[in-house]
């Protein structure tokens, strides 16, 4: 059913939409959290959000470890508890070939339904808190760019003036009158 999802790249404007809650919980949802999981495979990420294969709805999936046991779907999502702070390098499968210093919170909560609609809650003060702040931050539009520093935003620059031509190729081309 969802086997023509694909990821979609900047600047594709379903990127920057701020998505729904899910409220239907069916095999549809586990369908496509599947095929999530196969997408982040793929292209080797450790998180992988809905808006980014065109869907906007809270729904993001991460595996920090690469470990199969470690799969985890998110839908609903909330952060809370928020404490510290950290800087890492960071990239993201909607802007291929752009990475970026991002500061995060050090520690945060995350509480969220699965995806039969059982809720949990989740603590880390590691790399998957990171994760969970990176694919949080997609259900609300809010990319790489907006929180790089400014030396970062200028190596990216033409990287994603590259992506941005791309994507005006890949249009349906206006016809001219
Ligand atoms: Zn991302």
């Amino acid at each position: 059913m969802y086997e023509d999802l694909k990821i979609i790249l900047w600047p594709d404007p379903r990127l920057r939409k701020t998505s729904r809650p899910v409220e239907v919980f069916d095999d549809s949802l586990a369908a496509l959290s599947a095929r999530m999981f196969e997408l982040m495979r793929e292209f080797k990420g450790v998180g992988l959000a809905a808006p980014q294969v065109g869907l906007n709805i809270r729904l993001f999936v991460a595996n920090p470890t690469g470990e199969p046991g470690d799969n985890r779907i998110f839908v609903n999502p909330h952060l809370s508890d928020a404490e510290g702070e950290a800087e890492a390098d960071e990239g993201c499968l909607s802007l291929p070939g752009i990475d970026a210093t991002i500061l995060r919170s050090k520690s945060i909560t995350i509480r969220a339904q699965d995806v039969k609609g059982q809720p949990f809650e989740l603590v880390s003060d590691d790399f998957p808190a990171r994760v969970w702040q990176h694919e949080f931050d997609h259900l609300n539009g809010t990319l790489l760019m907006d929180r790089m520093g400014p030396a970062d935003k200028i190596a990216a620059k033409k990287k994603l003036r590259e992506l941005e031509e791309k994507f005006e190729e890949a249009l349906p081309k206006k016809k001219k009158s």
